[in-house]
C-alpha cells in the first residue's frame, strides 16, 4: 500500500461517525494531486453496516478490523489492532479524524510505530513533492506548513489527523456511478483479554461521574451557553433550545470551570472542535479561544445584549438582545413549527 492514503474512520456502537466524511474528503483532494489511491479501515466489532455506508464514498476498499474485544472503545485495543494493520499494510499516509477518540490513542499508535503524527491539521496539500499540513499556532492567530522528516517518495506511514470541520463530509465523493467498494473483513490481532484502560476511564476527570465523554463532533445542532446564562439553573432554557432542534448542549469555558456542565460539553481550544449544521451561541462573548472550536460550524446563530460582542464578526446570523426573552420565545415557535 505504499502509494495509498489510508483513512481511519470512526464508529460508536456500530453508527458510523459523519467526521469520517470529512477526512474522505481531505483524503480525495490530496489524492488528486498525488496520485494515490484511498481505502479506509474501521475498527470494532460487527461492523457491516458502519463499513457499508463508508464503501459508498470513492474508495478503493474499506476493511473492517474486527475483534470482540474491539466491541467498546478502549485505546490498549485499538493500539494494537491498529499496529498490526498498519505495520503490515504500510500506507503511504495516513489520515484521522480528529476525534476525542483518536486525540487518545493516536499519539500512543504513533509511538507504538516509532512514527510522527501531525495533529489538528487545518488542511493538506501536496507541493513540489512534499505532503503539508497546515496547523493553526497561538490560539489561531498564525497557520504554520507542517511537514514530515523523511518525506522522500517512498516513506510510508506518515500519520495526521485533521481538525473536525477543516473539510466538509457533503463533500466527500461517492463512487463513480453510485458503484460499492469492495468491503474486506479483516480479524484484529487482539487478544479478547481485560484492557488496562476501560472505556469509562478514558476521558474521566478525577472525582467527576465515570461515564464515556461525549462526542459533541457529532453533533448537527449544538446550542452553546456561555456566562451570559448567569446562574446554573438557567441552563434550562438551552436545554429546551436544544431539545426541540433534537440538538446537544455544550458551552464556553467558565460554565465548565463552574462546574454547571461537564468537561466534555466545553468547546474552544481545551475543549472540543466541532462544526455541526447549526451552533448558537447564548451570551458567548467570542473569545479567540472559543472562537478557534466552533468557527467550522455551518451556520452561526449568535444572541448577545452587547452589540459589539466579537462573536457577531464571525455570526451568520447575529440577534442583539436579552437571551432571557429570546430563547423562550425562539423555542416557543420552533414547537409551534
Ligand atoms: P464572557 O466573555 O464573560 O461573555 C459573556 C457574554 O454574555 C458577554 O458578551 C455579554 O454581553 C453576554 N451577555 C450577558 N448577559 C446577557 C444576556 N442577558 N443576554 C445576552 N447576552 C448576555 N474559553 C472557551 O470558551 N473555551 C476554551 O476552550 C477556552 N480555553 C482557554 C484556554 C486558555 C489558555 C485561556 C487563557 C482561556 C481559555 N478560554 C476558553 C477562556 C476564554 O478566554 C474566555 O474567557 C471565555 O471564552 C469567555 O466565556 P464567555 O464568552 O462565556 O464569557
Amino acid at each position: 500500500m505504499a502509494d495509498t492514503i489510508l483513512v481511519v474512520a470512526e464508529q460508536r456502537e456500530g453508527r458510523l461517525n459523519r467526521v469520517s466524511f470529512e477526512t474522505i474528503a481531505a483524503a480525495q483532494s490530496l489524492a488528486k494531486d498525488t496520485g494515490w489511491s484511498i481505502e479506509a479501515v474501521l475498527a470494532g466489532d460487527n461492523l457491516s453496516a458502519p463499513a457499508a455506508e463508508l464503501a459508498s464514498k470513492a474508495v478503493a476498499r474499506v476493511h473492517a478490523l474486527e475483534a470482540p474485544a474491539l466491541a467498546a472503545y478502549t485505546s490498549d485495543a485499538y493500539v494494537h489492532a491498529l499496529k498490526a494493520f498498519l505495520a503490515e499494510k504500510q500506507p503511504a499516509l495516513v489520515l484521522f479524524p480528529h476525534t476525542y477518540q483518536v486525540r487518545d490513542f493516536a499519539p500512543r499508535l504513533a509511538l507504538a510505530l516509532d512514527r510522527a503524527l501531525i495533529s489538528d491539521a487545518t488542511g493538506c496539500r501536496f507541493e513540489n513533492g512534499k505532503l503539508l499540513f497546515t496547523r493553526q499556532m497561538f490560539q489561531g492567530k498564525f497557520s504554520a506548513d507542517v511537514s514530515f522528516a523523511d518525506d522522500t517518495p517512498s516513506a510510508t506511514l506518515r500519520m495526521a489527523t485533521l481538525q473536525i470541520g477543516a473539510y466538509r463530509g457533503d463533500e466527500a465523493q461517492a463512487g463513480p456511478e453510485n458503484t460499492t467498494a469492495p468491503v474486506e473483513h479483516v480479524t484484529a490481532a487482539v487478544a479478547n483479554t481485560p484492557p488496562r484502560v476501560t472505556p469509562h476511564e478514558v476521558f474521566q476527570e478525577s472525582g467527576q461521574e465515570a461515564k464515556q465523554a461525549v462526542d459533541l463532533s457529532q453533533a448537527e445542532v449544538i446550542v452553546a451557553v456561555g456566562r451570559g446564562i448567569k446562574e446554573q439553573k438557567n441552563l434550562a432554557l438551552a436545554e429546551a433550545l436544544a431539545q426541540v432542534l433534537h440538538g446537544e448542549v455544550a458551552a464556553s469555558r467558565p460554565i465548565c470551570d463552574n462546574g454547571w456542565l461537564p468537561l466534555d460539553r466545553q468547546i474552544g481550544s481545551s475543549g472540543q472542535t466541532v462544526a455541526p449544521k447549526l451552533y448558537f451561541a447564548l451570551g458567548i462573548s467570542g473569545a479567540i479561544q472559543h472562537i478557534v472550536g466552533m468557527k467550522g460550524s455551518r451556520t452561526i446563530v449568535a444572541i448577545n445584549k452587547d452589540a459589539e460582542a466579537p462573536i457577531f464578526e464571525i455570526a451568520d446570523v447575529g440577534i442583539v438582545g436579552n437571551l432571557f426573552d429570546i430563547v423562550p420565545a425562539l423555542t416557543e415557535e420552533i414547537k409551534k413549527a
